[in-house]
C-alpha cells in the first residue's frame, strides 16, 4: 500500500524531543571497538546505516528490550526474525533449562534432533528429509552445493536484493547489464567464484526466461527469497513464483526457496504453504533455532539422499543438531498453529493500515509493504517491487524516523533496508502505543 502524495516538508524547525540517555552503551561501544572488529559481530548492528552508535542490550521479555542504561524499548527487530513468540518465552526457557541439565553437546546423535526434524517435515509441505546445521548461511551454501551435485550443472541464478547469508558463491551482485554474470559483492572473493552465479532483478520473469534460453542445460538452480525480506519487504508479483516453478521444472533445474526468514513466519509451512508452491530444496534458519544458532536444509528424499554419508555431496558440522539449539527450536515450533498465524496476519495488517493512515494524515509520502509478521516502511516512493526501486527510497528520512522512534522507546531496525518483525507478544496495547509514537513524531514534524 502507498499513502500520501507530498513529501513532509519541514516548515518550521523541528521541535526536538529530549534524547534518551545512552551513555553506558556509548562506553561499551568504545570498549568493544578495542577488542572486536568494528565493535560488532555482524555489520548491520553497527548503526552505520542510520548514523550513530549501537545500543547494548541487557535483557528482554516478550516484545520489550532493556538496554544497559535501563531504557525500555518496544522491539521491532526480534533478533532479525527468530523471536516469533517474543523474547524469553517461557516454553523456550523451560526446554533449554531441561536440556542444560543433561548436556550441551555430544557430537553424536540425540533424540531431540529427530523430534525437530519430524516437526519440520510435518509442517513444511515440500520437505521429506532435513539436515541440520548452525546458521542460515550454512543452509543456503549447502543447498547450492547439493543442487550442483544433484544436477551435475554449475550455474546458480539469484536475484538482486535477495540475501542468502555470506557464502562466497552467493555474495554476487548484478553486473552492469541485466543479464550478465554476477560480479563479487565484496573484496576477498575471486571472480572465478561468482562467475557461475547469475544475478537477475527480482519480480522480472522475462529476465529469467531469457537466462534459461541463453544457458540451456547449464543451470543447477534458482535460489530466491519467496518474499524478499533483505531489501525491505518485497512480496512476489502475482504468478511470479508459479512461473519460476514451471521454468525450473522444465529445464531440469532445482528451485531453492530460501525460507530462513519466511519459514514459520508467514505460516506454519512458510511462504511455500501460503503461495502453494513446492520448491525442490528449502533453506531454513532463524525461527527453527528459537533464538539459538540453527540452520537446516530440507527437500525430497531423492535429493536429500545425495548428501554424505548416503551420497557423494559433502556436508558436516561439529555442533550441527546441537541439543540446546534443537530444544529451543522445538519449543517454538510446538507452539505454532493456524490460529496463531491468522491472528498475527490480522495484527500485522491492522497495524500497517494504521501506520498508513497516520502518514496520510500528515501528508508524508511513504509506502508500507507487509506480509504476516513482517513489514517495511519505504519513505518517498510508491510500493517498490525490486532493488532498483528500493534504492530510490529516502534513506535519510528513515534515519530521522528511526531516531525519532528510538527516543520514544521504539526500537526499529537500524537500517532502511531491513524490515520490521512482529511477534505474538505484540498485543494491541503495545501496537497502539507504537502508533501513538509515530503520530507524535509526525505531529512534531521531527523528520
Ligand atoms: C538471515 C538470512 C540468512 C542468513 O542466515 P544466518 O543465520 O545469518 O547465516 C539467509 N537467508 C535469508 C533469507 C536470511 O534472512
Amino acid at each position: 500500500m502507498t499513502t500520501g502524495v507530498s513529501t513532509c516538508l519541514l516548515e518550521e524547525p523541528a521541535k526536538k524531543m529530549k534524547k534518551i540517555n545512552l551513555s553506558q552503551s556509548k562506553d561499551l561501544f568504545k570498549r568493544a571497538l578495542e577488542s572486536i572488529s568494528g565493535g560488532v559481530n555482524s555489520p548491520v548492528r553497527s548503526f552505520k546505516n542510520v548514523g550513530g552508535e549501537p545500543i547494548f542490550f541487557d535483557h528482554a521479555k516478550g516484545c520489550h528490550l532493556y538496554d544497559v542504561d535501563g531504557n525500555r524499548f518496544i522491539d521491532y527487530v526480534g533478533s532479525w526474525g527468530p523471536m516469533i513468540l517474543g523474547h524469553s518465552a517461557y516454553v523456550t526457557q523451560q526446554s533449554l533449562l531441561a536440556q542444560l541439565e543433561k548436556a550441551t553437546s555430544f557430537g553424536a546423535p540425540t533424540l531431540i534432533e529427530i523430534e525437530l526434524a519430524e516437526k519440520i517435515i510435518e509442517l513444511v509441505p515440500s520437505i521429506e528429509k532435513v539436515r541440520m546445521m548452525n546458521s542460515g548461511t550454512e543452509a543456503t551454501m549447502t543447498a547450492i552445493r547439493l543442487a550442483r551435485g544433484f544436477t551435475g550443472k554449475d550455474i546458480i541464478v539469484k536475484f538482486d536484493g535477495c540475501y542468502h547469508g555470506h557464502a562466497d558463491v552467493l555474495l554476487a551482485k548484478a553486473g552492469s547489464g541485466v543479464l550478465t554474470l554476477g560480479i563479487p559483492d565484496t573484496p576477498g572473493i575471486p571472480e572465478s567464484v561468482t562467475s557461475n552465479t547469475i544475478v537477475l532483478p527480482f519480480n522480472n520473469i522475462e529476465a529469467v526466461k531469457e537466462t534459461f534460453s541463453n544457458h540451456v542445460n547449464q543451470i543447477a538452480a534458482v535460489i530466491i527469497e519467496p518474499v524478499a525480506g533483505n531489501m525491505g519487504c518485497i512480496p512476489p508479483a502475482p504468478g511470479y513464483l508459479e512461473t519460476l516453478r514451471e521454468i525450473t521444472e522444465q529445464a531440469g533445474s532445482l528451485l531453492i526457496f530460501d525460507e530462513v526468514m519466511t519459514g514459520f513466519r508467514l505460516s506454519k509451512g512458510g511462504a511455500q504453504e501460503v503461495y502453494g508452491i513446492k520448491p525442490d530444496l528449502t533453506a531454513l534458519g532463524k525461527i527453527i533455532g528459537g533464538g539459538l544458532p540453527v540452520g537446516a536444509v530440507g527437500g525430497s528424499i531423492q535429493i536429500m539422499e545425495h548428501l554424505a554419508p548416503l551420497g557423494p555431496v559433502y556436508q558436516a558440522g561439529t555442533l550441527s543438531g546441537n541439543p540446546l539449539a534443537m530444544s529451543a527450536g522445538l519449543s517454538v515450533l510446538n507452539q505454532l498453529d493456524d490460529k496463531m498465524y491468522q491472528s498475527l496476519k490480522q495484527t500485522t495488517e491492522n497495524f500497517c493500515l494504521g501506520l498508513g493512515e497516520i502518514f496520510e494524515t500528515y501528508s508524508c509520502k511513504a509506502s508500507i509493504n507487509y506480509v504476516c509478521g513482517m513489514f517495511s516502511i519505504f519513505f518517498g516512493v510508491d510500493s517498490p517491487v525490486n532493488l532498483d526501486e528500493v534504492n530510490n527510497c529516502d534513506t535519510e528520512k528513515y534515519s530521522r524516523f528511526f531516531y525519532a522512534m528510538l527516543n520514544r522507546g521504539i526500537y526499529l531496525a537500524p537500517s532502511p533496508y531491513e524490515l520490521a518483525f512482529l511477534s505474538t507478544a505484540h498485543n494491541q496495547e503495545i501496537l497502539n502505543e507504537t502508533l501513538g509514537a509515530v503520530e507524535d513524531t509526525l505531529k512534531n514534524q521531527e523528520f
